[in-house]
Order: structure tokens, then sequence, then C-alpha cells
């Protein structure tokens, strides 16, 4: 998973791009990059990427220069950080600079790539985007956007991808299936492209829409042309966005995430309510509450109040100095490190009450295992798990960072092994109906417009 962006503006794109970068955060962690160009009577590209979080300081600001960039948050998988990686890759081709900033996986590009280095291409990364970039090259079609097209049909898997040329347009493409998503917004009278509309939200720019499946739109300074140039596929919007991935202040596939996640909050509570047990005659919210696990589980955890009439109280506390994500740590020791450093317990909150945590998902489970200790040794006299996905069996291949199929817990252990597992007291997920109804679907899963592999094994072509 990635984050991209791509901004027109008077005369400083880069800062556009720099903000709306961190706004993308979410998306990546791991590597980001700009690329801006400053027009064809300089013909010059400018260039930066680097590691970590996204951090330009001014020199480097004001060196990229130009009325056009884009930008990219990389979102790897451990260990795969390394500089060279990092977008937006920049080559000089037949059509002059190009510029490209890719968020997904593509499923065939390893093929792509073992034939075109037989064939004498060269690459200066392990990225699949690359791949993209030397099939436009190769292509025998006569115009650059004919080219896009021609190279877009041969891959297949999921994009969302910018390409900036050197007659200042940005070519935006959702593939097909639409498995990521990629918004449209506007700024001082220029069209701006973002994975996700929390940007616009925070740069000011207003939101105008989302880009279909299998749409490509072509941006210059002066306004935009829409057309559709693939075969018409089913539609696969990633469903763990909604769950997980997406901020909740964002937009997605014509959903309020926030509002996503507060309805499958409810339903989990309807699908797998607590059995209460109140033999010391206390009133039910004296024994009871529910608790997010935050960040991530708070949209969830508030539905899951509401529906049970339960109060939501915070009896985990995520420390605010701490802001990387722990899951992609490379071994379990850091990951249990990580988590144990990101969370704290509120004792005052917890101590001699029955408390029910609402998460997100469960992923190698490290989490849960540590939570549910650090929550007895608060005082709580009893732990209820509660999660708003199904479990997580199936590693995901089309942009999401997953461990492979043996580490994901749920693909070793029935829901009771877990829960003896994480020693917690009940332990329930939400179903994919349950899930899929959340968001607004109720057809047979054959229908859906989600990609749901993760929880089905449905993995769409
Ligand atoms: P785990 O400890 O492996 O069970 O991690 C589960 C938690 O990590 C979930 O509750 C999410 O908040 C978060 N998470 C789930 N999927 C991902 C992902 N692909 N990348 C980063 N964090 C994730």
């Amino acid at each position: 998973m990635c984050g991209i962006i791509g901004a027109f503006s008077k005369d400083d794109a880069v800062s556009l791009v720099v903000s709306g970068l961190i706004a993308l955060q979410h998306c990546g962690q791991e590597t980001f990059g700009i690329l801006t160009y400053e027009g064809k009577n300089r013909q010059r590209f400018h260039s930066h990427r680097d590691r970590g979080f996204v951090n330009v300081d001014q020199a480097t600001i004001a060196r990229l220069a130009g009325s056009v960039a884009i930008g990219h948050v990389r979102y790897g998988t451990s260990g795969g950080n390394h500089l060279r990686n990092a977008q937006p890759f920049f080559s000089e081709t037949r059509f002059g600079g190009i510029g490209i900033a890719h968020n997904g996986n593509l499923l065939n590009a390893d093929t792509i790539r073992a034939d075109h280095l037989k064939r004498g291409s060269r690459f200066q990364s392990t990225s699949d985007t690359e791949v993209i970039l030397d099939l436009i090259t190769l292509s025998k079609k006569e115009t650059f956007k004919e080219s896009l097209i021609d190279a877009l049909n041969k891959v297949r898997g999921a994009y969302s991808l910018l390409v900036l040329t050197e007659d200042k347009h940005i070519f935006c493409v959702r593939d097909p299936r639409g498995f990521h998503p990629l918004s449209l917004g506007k700024k001082d009278g220029y069209y701006m492209l973002a994975t996700e509309t929390c940007v616009w939200n925070e740069i000011g720019a207003e939101y105008i829409r989302e880009l279909q499946p299998g749409e490509m739109i072509d941006i210059t300074e002066f306004g935009y042309e829409s057309s559709f140039p693939f075969e018409k596929k089913g539609c696969a919007h990633c469903i763990f966005r909604q769950v997980y991935f997406a901020r909740p202040d964002s937009l997605v596939d014509g959903l309020q995430v926030s509002a996503s996640r507060y309805r499958i909050g409810k339903v989990s509570a309807k699908e797998a309510g607590i059995l209460y047990d109140l033999s010391e005659g206390l009133p039910v919210e004296d024994v009871y509450f529910v608790s997010p696990v935050p960040e991530s589980g708070i949209g969830a955890a508030e539905g899951f109040a509401k529906q049970s009439g339960l109060r939501l109280k915070r009896g985990l506390i995520r420390k605010r100095s701490y802001a990387a994500r722990t899951f992609i740590q490379p071994s379990e020791e850091l990951r249990v490190e990580g988590a144990r450093r990101k969370y704290c317990t509120d004792n005052g909150v917890l101590a001699g009450k029955k408390v029910i945590l609402v998460d997100d998902s469960i992923v190698r489970g490290t989490t849960f295992k540590l939570l549910v200790k650090m929550v007895r040794e608060a005082g709580a006299k009893e732990v209820h798990i509660r999660i708003s996905s199904p479990p997580f069996k199936h590693r995901c291949i089309y942009g999401i960072d997953t461990p492979s199929d043996e580490e994901l817990i749920a693909s070793r252990m029935d829901v009771e092994e877990m829960r003896k597992f994480f020693s917690a007291d009940s332990l329930a997920f939400v179903s994919l109906d349950g899930l899929r109804h959340a968001l607004g679907e109720d057809t047979p899963i054959e229908e859906s417009r989600y990609c749901t592999a993760c929880f089905s094994k449905i993995y769409p072509e």
C-alpha cells in the first residue's frame, strides 16, 4: 500500500505535494519522494527521495521548483526499504522525461521483468512499477497516451497510477477493478489527484469526485479529459481499506470511512454481544464497558457501545510520543517491544471492571497477546475481544502489506484456539456478510463490489 498525489499550481507545486504527502502518511512510512517539473522552456525535472516520514527542509523545497509535481509515500514489506525502490521513478525516454508514482501491486510483474531482462532491458529497482515504465518505452504505439494504455493492457493486478510527462500532463489511471482509490480535487483553479480525500481536508482543496474503476484522466493546467480505454472488469475495491487502512475522515468508494466503521461496530454488537454475568448484583453499566484499541478500533468501538448500550471508556491509551507502525517490524521480538512501547493502560478505568476491547483486525496476533496481559495486570476482571472484521486468513497480493499465510494467526487457529492463546474471556469476529451489510451490501458474495480475498480467499484476477 502506498499513497500518491499529483498537483498543478501557479508556481509552487512542491508545497502542495509535501502537505498532501503528510496527509497520506498513514499510507506509507518507509520512503517518500517528490518529482517536480519546471516546464518546456526550462526542460527541468527535479527529484527528492528519502527514507522514513515525510520531512523536507527549506533548501530542498527551494530546489524542487516547478508548477507541476507528483509525490509518493511507500509502504513496502519489512526489510525492503532500499532508497532505490523509493518513488516517483523517473526515466528519459523517446517521449522525453517521464515520472511515475504507483499504488498497488502487479501480479505478472516478475514474468514481464524476466522477459524484458532477456531482451536487454535494465532496471534500477526491484519494484514492479519500473516494469510499467519499461513497457511504456518498449511499446510500438506512436503517442505517449497510446503507449501507456498499451503497457497497462499487458499488466494484471492493482494499480492506481500517476504519470507526469514532459509536455506537462499528469495521466491518472485507476485499474479496471478499482482496487485502490484515487480522488480528484481542485485548488486555486487547478486539478489535483490523491489517494485519499483526507488530503483535500488538510490542504483546503475542493473535493470533486473519485475516479471510477478503469478510468484514465489526462490533467493539464487547463483542465482534464476522462476516458475508459480498458476492457471492463468487475469492481473489486479493497474492503480492508474501509476496515483499517483509510484515514477515518476520508471518503472512499462513496463511503465516509468513520461512518463505515461505526456501522461495522454496531453489526459486531448485534452479531456477538456479551453474555453478561451480573451475579454481583450491580447494574450492567457499572460492571462492563467498551474500550477501543486506539487508534484503529475507535470508530467500531463507538458503534459497538451505542448498539449494546454500554459506556465507551478509554482503558487503553496510545502514547502520543509513539508514531510509527509496529506491524512492519521485521521480527516478533521487535513487534512485541514496539507494541509495548505504543500502548499503556489506564488502571483507574480498568481495575475491577469487565472490559470489551474493540479493534479492527487481528493479523499475527502480536498486539492482542500483549494487550490482554496488560489489561489483566491493570486489574480488569474479564477481557472480551470484539473484532470488526472476519478472521484475516489469506495474504493480500494487491498491495496491502501482510505476512505469509502461515504467519496469519487465523490461518493456523480457529476462534476458540485464538481465544485461549490470547487468554481472553471471549473473542468474536464480525462475519463477512455482517461486514458487507455494514458497508451497504446484501448481495451474494459473487456480486460484491469489494475484494474480500484476505477473508474469503476469492482473489479477483
Ligand atoms: P497484529 O498484532 O499482527 O495482530 O496486528 C494487528 C493490528 O495491526 C490491527 O489491529 C491493525 O490495527 C494493524 N494492522 C492490520 N493490518 C495492517 C497492515 N497491513 N499494516 C499495518 N498495520 C496493520
